[in-house]
């Protein structure tokens, strides 16, 4: 679905209750987690979803707004009748293809310079959610990276904290550049150890070989090496895989799980079957 195609009609006013950075200040990359009180008490959402976000455009150049998607990474708490919820926003800049020069990225930097008390526009929730399978024995087999890391992060809490007794195996792969971009998972800030202790969660770190260079995340070394549990769970109609971060990783994870599977054919058939029976979804941008 194209951007222009999600309805705004319904808006809300969000506030930012505060905005800190969540990749240290050494790392090149700004991540930022913001959390937003949204001024509509019954405002639902389920993990996986995402807000739509409006941002102030220029008419003179034709465009009075701009919307943009961003994943739900928790929506842990309650401001008096409101709830607060959080997003993840990497602030972006681009290299344009004709000019070569620098711009930056419109509303990741808005929402990057927004400061506490600001009030924003959003939209939404929109998506099809990562559904909960109601077998608690089901296996999920989660994939991220870099930002695709939000989703997960409301999900692994959903499952642990809310839905509770989950029997299947929940394995977590997080792809980064370099391990100072592994949000919610470096030595500043570690959400996921609230569930380290829970028999059936681990996760696992994929990080570029050369990390100051634009190399894709080693998602083969990581995957490989639990190749076997990873074949035992695609065989098992129990498990359920969920991938989330920017395009590219849809490539990289064809090329790895066909030599799991010993051809990139048989990984077509069972990918697609896999999608079929709504065993495979995917939140990509
Ligand atoms: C369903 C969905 C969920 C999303 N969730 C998140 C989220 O949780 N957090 C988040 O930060 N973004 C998320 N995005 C991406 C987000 O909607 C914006 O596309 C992104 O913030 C860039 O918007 P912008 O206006 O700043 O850049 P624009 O002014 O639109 O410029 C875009 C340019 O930057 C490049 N670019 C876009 N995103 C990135 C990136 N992350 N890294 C490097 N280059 C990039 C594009 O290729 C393009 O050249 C999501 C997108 C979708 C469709």
């Amino acid at each position: 679905m194209r951007l222009e195609d999600y309805d705004k009609r319904q808006r809300f006013d969000a506030t930012v209750v505060s905005s800190n950075r969540i990749t240290p200040e050494e790392s090149d990359i700004e991540v930022r987690e913001l959390l937003l009180e949204v001024a509509r008490p019954n405002f639902g959402y389920e993990p996986g979803q995402s807000i739509g976000v409006l941002t102030p455009g220029d008419a003179a150049f034709g465009t009075d707004e701009h919307f943009r998607l961003y994943s739900v990474a928790d929506t842990s708490s309650r401001a008096a009748d409101n709830p607060v919820i959080a997003i993840t926003v990497r602030r972006v800049s681009y290299i344009d293809d004709y000019s070569g020069e620098r711009y930056d990225g419109i509303a990741s930097n808005y929402l990057c310079d927004l400061r506490d008390g600001e009030t924003l526009s959003i939209t939404g929730p929109y998506g099809i959610a990562f559904e909960v399978p109601e077998d608690r024995d089901a296996n999920l087999l989660l994939i991220g990276s870099g930002t695709g890391i939000a989703p997960f992060r409301a999900y692994v809490k959903h499952i642990y904290q809310n839905v509770g007794d989950w029997r299947g195996k929940v394995r977590l792969f997080y792809g980064a550049q370099t391990g100072l971009e592994h949000l919610y998972m470096n030595e500043h800030r570690d959400d996921f150890t609230l569930y380290y202790d829970e028999d059936t969660f681990e996760a696992f770190k994929a990080l570029s070989p050369r990390p100051n260079w634009a190399d894709p995340i080693a998602w083969d070394y990581c995957l490989m090496e639990r190749s076997e549990e990873i074949v035992e769970m695609l065989d098992d109609p129990k498990t359920y895989v969920f991938v989330a971060g920017l395009e590219p990783i849809r490539d990289e994870l064809d090329k790895v799980f066909a030599e799991i599977v010993g051809s990139a054919e048989k990984w077509q058939r069972r990918r697609a079957e896999m999608v079929a029976g709504g065993r495979w979804t995917e939140l990509l941008y």
